[in-house]
């Protein structure tokens, strides 16, 4: 992720990642409370473009706030920050991570200092490109009454972790999650869709990470008539469709080869993913529409 010329934005200051250091007395170490995004910048015809860049940092904010994680810092300084990251260390596609986290506190409350760290690095696509073999996983997505399952919250991700290494210790590439009541939810890092007759599906917010990626998946279905159902679904109703894949900034849109022992019947080629994922790639590269700060 670094090596010896690589520049890290702390608290203020432009250091090498070697010397970012943090304490042990650090709430988000211990207890898993801290905050962090996971962003992609592309090259475009005119420069670098971080894709989303206000969603990105709105999420973050909103789920610092959501876990009473305080900080001063707005959207449009975070995408500053950003994109002086991007140009001190020289790289244009790449993957951007700030994280928030809580140093020094022990406590059970999010009281002491707010630390920003910000680091990017070249990232191929986070699962890879070939279609992808998953498993329904035996565990469950957070349940929303337990924690805020709609914040980017570190601790989190504990779960992903053990649902992505089950089924790799099957033999599978990746888990496929349910919700507490046992409709689909969605992968460790990524949403999930399925296409079924022409007709695309995912499951509503409410136990799932609200994927920005998913976003601009429905809007591309949307400006290109391709039918989408919002609506909760069962494994056995996934284990008829004729297609499948993840979306997400790191793995972008990943095809599906199969679920546990059933084959998705479709031509990945001939897919409506697939046409998604050209249109995907198409407007991630497309010419920078958004804000970019000047410096
Ligand atoms: N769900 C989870 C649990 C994730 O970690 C991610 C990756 N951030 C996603 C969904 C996809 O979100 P996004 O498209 O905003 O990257």
């Amino acid at each position: 992720y670094y090596n010896e010329n690589t520049i890290v934005f702390l608290n203020g200051e432009w250091i090498p990642a070697a010397q970012a250091t943090a304490s042990l007395y650090n709430q988000t170490m211990h207890y898993g409370n801290g905050i962090f995004e996971g962003i992609r910048a592309y090259d475009t015809p005119t420069g670098v473009k971080i894709f989303k860049a206000k969603e990105h940092f709105e999420r973050m904010l909103k789920s610092a706030a959501t876990m009473h994680i305080k900080t001063d810092y707005t959207v449009e300084e975070l995408t500053k920050l950003s994109y002086e990251l991007l140009e001190k260390n020289g790289i244009t596609n790449a993957y951007i991570r700030p994280l928030f986290y809580l140093d020094p506190n022990m406590s059970l409350v999010p009281v002491d200092k707010t630390n920003l760290f910000l680091c990017a690095w070249e990232w191929g696509k986070y699962l890879g490109d070939k279609l992808l073999r998953i498993k329904t996983s035996p565990y469950q997505r957070p349940n929303p009454k337990s924690c805020h399952v709609e914040a980017k919250t570190v601790g989190h991700y504990i779960n992903s972790i053990l649902a992505t290494t089950e089924a790799k210790q099957n033999g599978f590439d990746e888990a496929l999650m349910l919700d507490a009541a046992g409709y689909v939810a969605e992968g460790p890092g990524a949403n999930f869709f399925y296409e079924k007759d022409c007709c695309l599906y995912t499951c509503p917010l409410g136990n799932i990470l609200p994927g920005i990626t998913r976003n601009t998946i429905l809007d591309l279905a949307k400006e290109n008539h391709i039918p989408v159902e919002v609506k909760l679904f069962t494994i056995d109703e996934v284990k008829t469709a004729d297609s499948a894949f993840f979306t997400g900034t790191a793995a972008e849109i990943a095809g599906i080869g199969s679920l546990d022992d059933y084959t998705f019947p479709m031509d990945w080629n001939e897919s409506l993913g697939k046409k998604l994922s050209i249109l995907y790639q198409h407007e991630v590269h497309a010419t920078q529409n958004e804000l970019k700060p000047i410096s």
